[in-house]
């Protein structure tokens, strides 16, 4: 069964929008992107497509909202059901600069991001739990570990994708139990820190991989039998527009891995919506890319998704916002 999109008050599937305030004076072009509502946008683009498109979400959040707010409009609507057992699945997906990072990881303190908070609140509970995680980064559809040790003169080893009775799963990756909020820092900034080591040794950007941090819930159920449920919170690569695409043919050959994958995940919500209104009308086509492949088992079956889309103001990033607020139509 496939309960992906429920016709109830609470999706199954939530589209969150959060535009990105200007960074410096003059960033942001007036007028270019108007929310209408909480729950609209408008495009004003004169004489370029697009122009007075209008594109609906669950959620607007108000260019003021702070992290913690964040956290409420996401995070918060899923861990009660991943802690009664459900699978979820939390996504930023933007252009590069939008934000993804800053709301999924965040910074130190008050900065924290929606992936830190949620995971404050699996640890931070009465009943019995153990909480685990793992986190790894799909890179040019090459998956490595980024809680395995950092070994300065060796290649780093490439995950396989294996599968199991419960869906696909990355075998041999790296599951560090979390015990308090602290842990949960610790381990998602020597990911983070991990992802950049490798990147700038391989001369590589991280900007440029799919990164995928995992929460295990297992939930005492009685004395030998534990519950199991996952939260996969996966900060995506931007899609690459092509005119900065260049010539070189490693960045090319990266940059059409990276728009493959996230045009087949594009295809796999619209396939999970169509199902959900014809069930089993069409086969959904998980296995055309890693991405779309380790998700899986967070999109399927009685699960949550939320996506987080993030822009920027700058008309200058019109093609990707555009791109960007048609994805998370396409998946309202
Ligand atoms: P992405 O991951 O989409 O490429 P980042 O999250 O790295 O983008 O954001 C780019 C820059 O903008 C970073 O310096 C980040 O700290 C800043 N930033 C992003 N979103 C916000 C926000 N909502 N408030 C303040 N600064 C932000
Ligand atoms: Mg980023």
């Amino acid at each position: 069964t496939n309960d992906f999109l429920r016709d109830t008050a609470s999706d199954a599937l939530e589209t969150v929008l959060r535009i990105r305030p200007a960074l410096s004076p003059g960033e942001c072009s007036e007028g270019f992107l108007t929310v209408n509502s909480g729950t609209d946008v408008t495009i004003r683009h004169p004489t370029r497509v697009g122009h007075g498109e209008q594109f609906a979400f669950n959620t607007v959040v108000p260019l003021t909202t702070t992290q913690r707010e964040m956290y409420a409009h996401s995070g918060a609507k899923m861990i009660r059901s991943a802690l009664d057992g459900q699978n979820c699945c939390l996504f930023t997906y933007g252009a590069s600069g939008s934000g993804k990072t800053h709301t999924m990881m965040g910074g130190p303190g008050e900065d924290a991001g929606v992936l830190a908070r949620t995971m404050e609140k699996a640890i931070d509970n009465d009943d019995e739990y153990l909480v685990f995680a793992s986190f790894v980064e799909i890179y040019n559809e090459r998956i490595h570990d980024l809680l395995a040790p950092v070994n300065a003169s060796t290649k780093r080893a490439e995950l396989r994708i294996r599968q199991d009775t419960k869906g696909p799963f990355v075998g041999g990756v790296h599951q560090v139990q979390i015990s308090s909020a602290q842990e949960a820092y610790k381990v998602i900034d020597a990911g983070r820190r991990n992802l950049n080591i490798a990147a700038t040794r391989l001369n590589e950007e991280s900007s440029r991989s799919h990164c995928l941090f995992v929460v295990k819930i297992a939930k005492r159920m009685t004395q030998h039998r534990w519950g199991v449920s996952q939260i996969c919170f996966c900060d995506l690569a931007g899609k690459e527009r092509s005119k900065n695409i260049g010539s070189d043919a490693k960045r090319l050959g990266e940059s059409k891995t990276i728009n493959k994958s996230l045009m087949q995940l594009g295809i796999v919500i619209e396939e999970l919506r169509n199902n959900q209104k014809n069930p089993g009308s069409v086969a959904v086509s998980f296995r055309n890319s890693k991405l779309t492949r380790l998700m899986q088992s967070y999109l399927t079956g009685n699960s949550k998704t939320i996506i987080i889309v993030t822009v920027s103001q700058n008309e200058r990033f019109a093609e990707e916002t555009l791109n960007s607020l048609k994805f998370a139509a396409s998946a309202k």
